[in-house]
């Protein structure tokens, strides 16, 4: 897992500082000496995660991120800091500008791959649910990530795998205020534990007796149930290769012991923060595509979501020269079920009917809501005599069996569809298409309804 990352920084040998190790890891390194530079970069989509300094002419860093935070071609940017300054004021400063994590100066080369990496990952993340959203644009989703959810900073639950008692105390204690902890001492058993209680973060030891720690981050991350979990590190000063490799594995983050009650406060906070924001955006895309594309009580694709793929079905027919039939259902005086039986039993019928539709058809015929109780299937490469024989057999599914008038079954009462059938015409137009379709069901209404017309070509 690879990225751009932009060092921004006025002073060229503070750059090239930050740039080895980076290459050394295999990133792709931009370089800015400038505030303005650097947004420019950023805008035109030059980097994946930017390193930017505190203290520099003209625009500082901060001013830089919270720049970058409020525009919306660039707010999804990662934004680690870099600074000298080790005061917690000059940490709170950067956070309220937006940024997403901090580096001290003189940066040491392990936290710099460690901060860099997580964020890389942070990034695909979101790029992922980003292109999920633009797949389905047209729909007119705005950019989910344009009004990002606000994390809380609620209680996580976390797992800390660790089989020195002393040392998993102090980190119960140390957490114990803000999070519950529950210590694992088996590591043989962790990854069960993990599965079965799906914590929001698991810390895990890596210096664990007779078990190899690094085995187990390995694990988790290849466990569908753990995959999404953040782990955070304990590690030694020593354990600079092992590090690493667990950065490798996926590990998001570490403290070096003696841990620092603070430290570990902060990039708990960091990681569980980052997998409430990923958990938010991925619910929010998934339900802003439903909501564009599907109708909430039949579950069918919506009217919205049809005129799209009707559109691109017909100019693929068009274009392959092959034939495309439209299926237009109604159901017969619907109305007088929900006066006789109300309106939750009207729903109930529209609900399993949809389902009866759906069970008479291929997979691949689409099947939409079009209005109240009308419904439209498009049969592609099917020729209209085939497609008459199929509607023949939905309007026969439909009238066969009596529906039920709620869930628990009880009184049932027959309904039964009129159809109009009509097939793509040379010149493709949807419209007309459409008036054919409904003129034909119309023509199966005056005809004494339960029956299927066909459209003259
Ligand atoms: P026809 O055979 O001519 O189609 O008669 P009809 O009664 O089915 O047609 P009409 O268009 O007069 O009435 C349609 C009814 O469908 C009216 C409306 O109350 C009902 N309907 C539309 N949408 C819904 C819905 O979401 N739920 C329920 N329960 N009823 C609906
Ligand atoms: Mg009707
Ligand atoms: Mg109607």
């Amino acid at each position: 897992m690879t990225a751009r990352v932009l060092i921004v920084d006025d002073l060229r040998p503070n750059i090239k500082m930050l740039e080895a190790p980076l290459l050394a890891e295999y990133f792709e390194v931009v370089s800015a000496t400038t505030g303005r530079e650097a947004l420019t970069l950023c805008q035109d989509g030059k980097c994946d995660i930017v390193l930017l300094d505190v203290v520099m002419p003209g625009l500082d860093g901060f001013e830089v991120c919270r720049r970058l935070k409020a525009d919306p071609r660039t707010l999804h940017l990662p934004v680690l800091i870099v600074t000298a300054l080790d005061q917690p004021s000059d940490r709170l400063r950067g956070l309220e500008a937006g940024a997403d994590d901090f580096l001290i100066k003189p940066v040491d080369e392990i936290a710099l791959i460690a901060r860099v990496r997580s964020l890389t990952r942070l990034k695909v993340a979101l790029d992922e649910l980003r292109a999920r959203a633009v797949s389905s644009a047209g729909l007119g989703l705005v950019d989910p990530l344009v009004a990002p959810a606000r994390p809380d900073d609620a209680r996580g639950r976390i797992l800390l795998v660790e089989d020195r008692p002393g040392s998993a105390e102090r980190i119960v204690a140390d957490l114990r205020d803000l999070h519950e902890t529950l210590i694992e001492p088996q590591p043989a058993e962790a990854l069960f534990r993990a599965a079965e209680t799906s914590p929001d973060l698991i810390i895990v030891s890596l210096d664990l007796e007779n078990f190899d720690a690094l085995r187990l981050c390995s694990q988790l991350r290849s466990l569908e149930r753990t995959r999404a979990t953040p782990v955070l590190a304990l590690a030694n000063h020593e354990d600079r290769a092992r590090i690493l490799r667990g950065l490798d594995l996926g590990v998001n983050d570490y403290v070096l012991r003696p841990v620092d009650r603070n430290e570990l406060i902060a990039r708990v906070r960091t990681q569980l923060r980052r997998k409430r924001y990923i958990d938010a955006l991925r619910d929010n895309v998934q339900s802003a595509i439903e909501l564009a594309a599907i109708d909430s009580l039949t579950g069918l694709n919506n009217r919205r979501f049809f005129e799209k793929q009707l559109a691109e079905m017909l100019e693929r027919s068009a274009h392959g020269g092959r034939s495309l039939s439209l299926m237009m259902l109604d159901i017969d005086h619907f109305k007088q079920v929900n006066d006789r039986h109300g309106h939750d039993a009207g729903d109930h019928v529209l609900k399993s009917l949809a389902q009866r539709i759906k069970g008479a058809l291929r997979r691949c015929d689409p099947i939409c809501r079009y209005g109240g109780e009308e419904f439209i299937v498009l049969l592609p490469d099917t020729p209209l005599a085939t497609a008459r024989q199929i509607a023949e057999r939905v309007r026969s599914v439909i009238e066969a069996t009596p529906f039920t008038l709620d869930a628990a079954g009880g009184q049932t009462i027959p309904v039964t569809i009129s159809i109009g059938l009509a097939a793509r015409g040379d010149d493709a137009n949807a419209d007309a298409l459409l008036r054919r379709a409904d003129r034909a069901l119309y023509a199966s209404k005056t005809a004494g309804r339960n029956c299927v017309t066909t459209a003259a070509a």
